[in-house]
This record gives structure tokens, C-alpha cells and sequence, in this order.
């Protein structure tokens, strides 16, 4: 098996994780990546807030904004 297989295979078995991870949870899926920046959202921020969509720097940034 050469790299080019390896990397094919992982990126099979992310997108069954991601499936399967979707249909546990169809109601407010977490986003794996933020929405502003495409930035990945670490897994324990995803597990704490449901349905989440930012980043935290993002998530800062738009609270900041939001407030003035
Ligand atoms: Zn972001």
C-alpha cells in the first residue's frame, strides 16, 4: 500500500465517522469546521456547545461586535 492509498482510506473512514456522527445526532449538528473561517473546531468545543458553528476566535469576535 502506497501513501496516495493510505490517505484515500482515512478520508473513507472520517467520512463514515461523519456520517455515522451525523445520524446520532440529526437535531443540532456541530459543525467540524467554523463557518467564518473554516477554521476546524476542536471536538471538545463541539461536544460542549450543541450545534455550534464558530470557532472561538470567531465566537469572540462576533460577541465583541455584537455588544457595541
Ligand atoms: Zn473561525
Amino acid at each position: 500500500m502506497d501513501d496516495a492509498d493510505r490517505v484515500v482510506r482515512l478520508q473513507e473512514q472520517q467520512e463514515q465517522q461523519r456520517l455515522q456522527h451525523r445520524q446520532q445526532r440529526p437535531a443540532a449538528p456541530s459543525r467540524s469546521h467554523c463557518a467564518e473561517c473554516g477554521d476546524q473546531i476542536p471536538a471538545p468545543r463541539r461536544q460542549a456547545i450543541q450545534g455550534v458553528q464558530l470557532c472561538i476566535s470567531c465566537q469572540e469576535w462576533s460577541e465583541r461586535h455584537a455588544s457595541k
